[in-house]
Formats: C-alpha cells, sequence, structure tokens
C-alpha cells in the first residue's frame, strides 16, 4: 500500500479484519425493533463460545445485581433485548478481532484495552446523564479505534513505524495518519463500520469521537459519550493523568452538567464494569484499583495547579522586571529619558487640571568632557554613576530622578513651587561639590550647574515647555560662570522669555 493509495482502495484490502456470520446477522436483528427474544437467543447459541460470554454478564452484575441464570434465554430476559443485542455485536465483532492479531507491530492489546476503558466509561457517563443510548455509546467506545486495527492489518510494518511515534497520543497518530494518507484512523473506522453495515450511530460514533462537537445533532450524544470515555482511559493509561482528569472532569461538566464529585464517582464506576468486560473479552483493564487512580490523577492535578501557579508567578516577575528595565538607564539606575517625559506628561496634566504646582530641575555636569579627556571614558562613567547617587539620595523620595542623556540629569518635584525646587537644587550642588569622587584609581571632584522650571497655571501649553525653560535657566547657570543654580523667570513685560541672573 503507497501513500496514493485513497480510502476506497484500502477498503477493498484483503487484509482487513473480516465479520463473523453470527454478527452479521446480529446487526440485521438490531435494525428491527420487533425482534423476538426467540430468535435472538438462537442466533447467539449459534456461537458457543458467545454464548458462554452473554451468560457470564448476565450473572457478573454488570447490569444490575448479579443475577444466577444457567439458560441463554433467560439471560436475554435478564439484560434486555436492546443490551444483549449491543453487547453480542461487541463481543463476537471483538472476538473475531482478537482472534486475527497482529500484523503491523502495533500493540492490539492495549487497542483493546483503551477501547474497553472507552467503552465503560461512556456508557456509565451517558446512564448519569440520563440518556437512552448508553448500549450504543458501550459499542461506540467498544469499536472506535477498529480504524487503527484496521489500518494495522492492511498496512501492515508500514504502519508500525507511525504507531511506534505517535506511542499512547491518538490526536498525533491521526495527524500522521492524514498526513501520510489523506484520512485518519476515524475514518478509516467509520468506512469499515459502514462496510458491515453497523448501525449510523455507531458509524457516527466512530468517525466523529475526536471532533464531538461537529457531530450532526441527531448523534450527538452518543458521540460526547465516547469522546469523554476517550479522556477518561487516558487516566488510566497515560503517564499526565493529572491532565486526563482534569479533562474528564471538564467534560463531565461542560459536557453533561456533572460535577467533579460526580465524574470521581464515575471513575470508580466504570473501572468496574470495565474489570468485569475485561474478562469477558480477555482484555486487561487497569492494574491499578480506581482507588489508586483517582488519587494518582488527584495528586497529579495538584501538582500541575501548583506548578502553573509558579509559572504565574515567575511570568509576573518577568513582566515587572521588563518593566523596569525598560524605563531603567542602564548605566546610573535612575528613571530614563523615555520614562522621565512619560511621568512629566502626567504630572503635568494633573497640575493643569488642579492647578498644584510642578518643578523641575535640568543638571549638567561642569566641563566633563575633561573629566573624559584626563582620567578615561570608563573614569567619566564612574563619575556619572557617582553624581546620580548622589542625586538619588538627596533628592526626596517623591521627586523622580532621571538621566536625561549623556552628563545631565533631570528631577521633577511635584506639589514643589519654584523657590522649594531651587532649595533642592542647591543641595544636589553643594552635596555634588563636596563629594570626593573615586574614578579608576583617582580622587577627583566635580561640579555641576543647574536650571529650575516650574509650572505656572494656564501659562505653558504642554509639558516640553518645562524642561525648555529649565534649559534656559541651566545656560544660564553655565554663563554666569557653573557651579550654580538658575530658576527660570518671566520678565514682564519686555519678554517673556527671560532668566533671573
Ligand atoms: P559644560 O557642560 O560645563 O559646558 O562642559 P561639558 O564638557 O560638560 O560639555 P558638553 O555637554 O559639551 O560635554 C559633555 C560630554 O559628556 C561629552 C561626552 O564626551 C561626555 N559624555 C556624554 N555621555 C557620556 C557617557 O555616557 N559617559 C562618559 N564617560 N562621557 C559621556
Ligand atoms: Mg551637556
Ligand atoms: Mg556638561
Amino acid at each position: 500500500m503507497t501513500s496514493s493509495q485513497s480510502l476506497t482502495s484500502l477498503m477493498e484490502s484483503s487484509r482487513l479484519p473480516t465479520i463473523p456470520a453470527v454478527a452479521m446477522e446480529i446487526i440485521g436483528l438490531v435494525q428491527r425493533p420487533d425482534i423476538d427474544i426467540e430468535v435472538l437467543s438462537a442466533t447467539i447459541a449459534r456461537d458457543p463460545a458467545l454464548a458462554a460470554r452473554v451468560l457470564k454478564t448476565a450473572n457478573s452484575g454488570f447490569y444490575g445485581r448479579p443475577r444466577s441464570v444457567s439458560r441463554l434465554r433467560d439471560a436475554v430476559i435478564v439484560l434486555g433485548l436492546r443490551s444483549v443485542k449491543t453487547l453480542a455485536l461487541g463481543f463476537s465483532l471483538v472476538g473475531n478481532m482478537r482472534k486475527q492479531g497482529a500484523r503491523g507491530g502495533v500493540d492490539h492489546t492495549r487497542v483493546w484495552q483503551r477501547s474497553l476503558l472507552t467503552a465503560a466509561a461512556a456508557r456509565a457517563v451517558a446512564t448519569r446523564a440520563g440518556y437512552a443510548c448508553s448500549d450504543e455509546a458501550f459499542l461506540g467506545g467498544l469499536l472506535h479505534l477498529i480504524g487503527v486495527i484496521a489500518l494495522d492489518q492492511a498496512l501492515g510494518e508500514e504502519y508500525r513505524e507511525l504507531g511506534e511515534s505517535a506511542g499512547d497520543d491518538l490526536a498525533k497518530l491521526r495527524a500522521t495518519e492524514r498526513s501520510r494518507y489523506g484520512f485518519d484512523h476515524a475514518e478509516a473506522g467509520a468506512a469499515l463500520a459502514e462496510k458491515w453495515n453497523l448501525p449510523e450511530a455507531l458509524i457516527t460514533a466512530i468517525r466523529m469521537f475526536p471532533k464531538p462537537d461537529a457531530a450532526d445533532r441527531d448523534f450527538q450524544e452518543i458521540v460526547r459519550c465516547v469522546a469523554t470515555g476517550e479522556a477518561a482511559a487516558d487516566l488510566i493509561l497515560t503517564d499526565d493523568t493529572g491532565a486526563a482528569l482534569s479533562r474528564f472532569r471538564w467534560d463531565c461538566e461542560q459536557l453533561f452538567g456533572i460535577e467533579a464529585e460526580g465524574a470521581d464517582e464515575l471513575i470508580a464506576k466504570f473501572m468496574a464494569d470495565a474489570a468485569v468486560l475485561g474478562t469477558m473479552l480477555d482484555v486487561p483493564a487497569s492494574a491499578l484499583s480506581p482507588e489508586d487512580v483517582l488519587a494518582n490523577a488527584q495528586e497529579a492535578l495538584l501538582q500541575m495547579s501548583l506548578e502553573s501557579e509558579r509559572e504565574n508567578a515567575q511570568l509576573q516577575a518577568d513582566r515587572e522586571r521588563l518593566t523596569i528595565e525598560a524605563s531603567t538607564d542602564a548605566l546610573t539606575g535612575l528613571a530614563n529619558r523615555r520614562h522621565m517625559e512619560e511621568y512629566l506628561a502626567e504630572q503635568f496634566r494633573i497640575s493643569s487640571r488642579y492647578g498644584t504646582p510642578l518643578s523641575l530641575i535640568l543638571f549638567d555636569i561642569d566641563r566633563f568632557k575633561g573629566v573624559n579627556d584626563e582620567y578615561g571614558h570608563p573614569a567619566g562613567d564612574q563619575v556619572l554613576r557617582e553624581v546620580a547617587a548622589v542625586l538619588q539620595r538627596t533628592m526626596r523620595d517623591a521627586d523622580l530622578c532621571a538621566r536625561y542623556g549623556g552628563e545631565e540629569f533631570v528631577a521633577i518635584l511635584p506639589a514643589t513651587s519654584i523657590e522649594g525646587a531651587e532649595e533642592s537644587a542647591e543641595r544636589v550642588r553643594v552635596a555634588v561639590e563636596r563629594q570626593a569622587m573615586l574614578a579608576g584609581g583617582a580622587k577627583l571632584s566635580v561640579t555641576i550647574s543647574a536650571g529650575v522650571g516650574s509650572y505656572r497655571t494656564g501659562e505653558q501649553p504642554s509639558h516640553d515647555w518645562l524642561l525648555k525653560e529649565a534649559d534656559m535657566a541651566l545656560y544660564e547657570a553655565k554663563r554666569s560662570g557653573r557651579n550654580r543654580v538658575r530658576r527660570f523667570e518671566v520678565v514682564e513685560p519686555a519678554s517673556p522669555w527671560s532668566v533671573a541672573g
């Protein structure tokens, strides 16, 4: 079989699993509502192994209280016609496929184990939800992976590699199948079910279980039960039991309105059913008890939620760190220019609205080029850091200190008059002058000049005016000899742009 071969040609393969004669007859009976106990019993009785399984099931307590019946006819009465039809059909088909064995190396026992668990869970959920289709849901679960068996039989060795690379991840297996063959095991299984004339509800369940929401409305219930059964099987068959429990509970709640506690009860119920039916079908159900399965999954789920909490906390911390990094000057650790301008614009809006004072100081290191020239650029950087530190510790906590660029710094002083700002600037000037700076092994001192601007109600159209005014005042401080503070002052009426000298 090559990848160009279609689903139609696959269905013509002589290697496909076959359907036993008894199963074919039962399918004929399934479609008839008027079927009679004698006819059904006689049909089943023609396959002694099947008859024995039906009898055993009637005695097992799988359907209600355990009874002791020894005749097939009584078993049919105990189990009910409708249940016997589906059960016998499932037993017959699965029993026959089990005998045919593996060709490509797919682990058939594992496929049937998954099918059995899915079937028992689908039935338990359907019953709990009060659906009439619980028997069909069981059969749908039991047969939902016949496509995997069919592909394995028909393709042989070639299919082994696909199965091996996907492991227990059926969604991955389907995706690989689709890219290799243009169809997947759900479609192949449905095609086989069609070929066998199985009822439409079953064909739909087999085709649509991977995407229950897209199923035809008439068959939504059975498809949802099988899909939820799949999630339940993962509880036992995958390592990620926490995720499986969470998915199973979610399905129960969203699709059937069954709360977490009810979902957990269903796990005990379907595992007990699967154990009983597993002995009939010679398929293992679970090595663990329902209590252990539930306890392990709950523990794994708790770990998962703790882990996701930790991850969220880490993400939050990373976000905060990035926000801080984006607004910080790398050399000095002060706010950067972008952050300073945002903050200034915000404070300017507040002052414009409420008429509160707002002042700004622009600092510039005096003759800094000389420091670089004499001691080298790294020493210059060290001086920048020292000046920044003096600025930070001399200003109040409520004031924002920023590196404006190069050797220029800005302080924004909310709720501060121009006089107050001037005093602060002077304190910083003196502190810098007094600070002996250690740079590149040398001890040196630097001075700074400062220009102060301040908000005046209604006079400045935007926040940049404060910066411009402070810059003009700074220019005046430099011009008049450096190492001093100047403030911008409006001189009426000659010029509104004048600096007090
Ligand atoms: P004044 O302000 O007193 O007029 O003189 P100045 O020498 O400080 O003047 P100017 O603004 O022209 O020079 C600033 C110098 O600052 C120029 C540049 O070499 C230096 N500078 C700017 N950014 C950095 C920096 O990140 N690190 C170092 N080491 N030097 C810088
Ligand atoms: Mg400068
Ligand atoms: Mg300078």
